[in-house]
């Protein structure tokens, strides 16, 4: 289908849906251009915190990647306290738009302070990742997807965030996402200091971005008005297109919203349109192991199958493959899983094979991980 049928159908689709468009025309030539441009010369910037995290989980709000670093066990009662002090003294300016600079100032040195007080606080790595599984705030449906997507056809994203880079490196492990947010440095059973330059809510398109020089399409992806100017200060930018999730339903200032963004997506707690908007302008590789339509993979049998996929030379494995996909059980709702993945593209047994399928989703993290790795180094070679 051409690209312009083709973006015609997915606004229509969008209209349809809870998406508000700032101007239809404008959003379809920018669609059109990054679609046309090729994964070549796209990157992804995007802010992390109920952006690519769930907003609420059954109702309630989700702890941001700060507040979960704050939840690490060996944090002193005295600096909870001291930090909860600060943050609720600066809340009415966090509830307030339209901040004047000085008041965007004060947030952001308040955001400081906060972070500077965990320095010398007995905190291990360890405790912070024990941490992290232990609180429930889920990436956004459809987001590991998203991230796998873009790390196969290696489409950098670049998460800019004022929370806890230590957090989002954790929770984004095996993506290849470039992370500029707040780190600390950890020595001997203690945190000795903050990584600077740090990240606040109004500094984050004060400084340059790890992006690729040669990629000139920018998706942007935030939930606060001021992530918009995120990539402002990136040079050499053709196109790009910011796409804002918006919480709530409160009129005017969905439209102080979309002076900022391209496109609003309201109340979505996944990532689908995102993947609806890009995965099919990626072309997908020939993919190796296919499990037929209908079967699923049960994510505790991955292991065993990606064991078996990587030593498909000796013809054995791929035997007890279609062995094992065509006893697995029909599954009752195929998932929506957009995207094929490949194990090892140039393989010369996969010329030769049967091709086999597999969805990369459906793969617990560790097999995702070794995938994800696999494909990268076999596209180096
Ligand atoms: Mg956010």
């Amino acid at each position: 289908m051409e690209v312009k049928q083709k973006i015609d159908s997915l606004v229509k689709m969008f209209l349809l849906s809870n998406v508000v468009l700032k101007d239809e025309e404008d959003f379809k030539n920018k669609l059109s251009t990054i679609v046309t441009d090729g994964v070549d010369n796209l990157q992804f910037v995007a802010d992390f915190d109920d952006t690519l995290t769930k907003h609420t989980v059954n109702g309630k709000k989700t702890f941001n990647s700060f507040e979960i670093f704050c939840k690490t066990k060996t944090l002193s009662q005295s600096f909870l306290d001291r930090g909860t002090e600060l943050f609720v003294n600066m809340k009415p300016l966090l509830n307030k738009h339209d901040l004047t600079k000085e008041e965007q100032q004060q947030v952001d040195d308040v955001l400081e302070k906060i972070i500077a007080l965990i320095v010398g606080e007995k905190v291990n790595i360890e405790d912070v990742y024990e941490c992290v599984d232990q609180v429930n705030t889920p990436l956004k449906d459809g987001c590991r997807e998203t991230l796998s997507l873009l790390a196969s056809h290696r489409v950098p994203i670049i998460i800019v965030s004022a929370g806890s880079g230590d957090v989002i490196n954790y929770l984004v492990r095996g993506y290849g996402a470039r992370v500029v947010a707040n780190f600390y440095i950890f020595d001997e059973g203690r945190i000795t200091a903050y990584v600077r330059p740090w990240v606040g809510l109004y500094n984050k398109n004060q400084r340059a971005l790890p992006v690729d020089d040669d990629r000139h399409n920018i998706v942007l992806l935030g939930d606060h008005t001021w992530d918009s100017k995120m990539a402002d200060n990136v040079p050499n930018v053709k196109t790009i297109l910011k796409v804002g999730f918006f919480y709530g339903n409160d009129e005017m200032k969905m439209r102080r919203y979309l002076e900022h963004y391209d496109v609003l997506l309201l109340n979505d707690e996944s990532t689908d349109k995102i993947n609806d908007m890009f995965s099919w302008g990626f072309a997908y590789p020939e993919p190796l192991v296919v499990v037929e339509e209908g079967y699923s993979l049960p994510p505790e049998n991955c292991c065993a199958l990606i064991a078996g996929a990587n030593d498909i030379g000796t013809g054995e494995s791929l035997k007890s493959l279609s062995t094992w996909s065509s006893r697995s059980p029909s599954a009752p709702a195929q998932r929506k899983v957009p995207y094929r993945h490949n194990l090892i593209t140039d393989h010369p047994v996969n010329k030769q094979t049967t091709l086999v399928k597999y969805y990369i989703n459906e793969l617990c993290a560790r097999c995702k991980e070794s995938v994800l790795m696999e494909d990268r180094d076999s596209k180096m070679a």
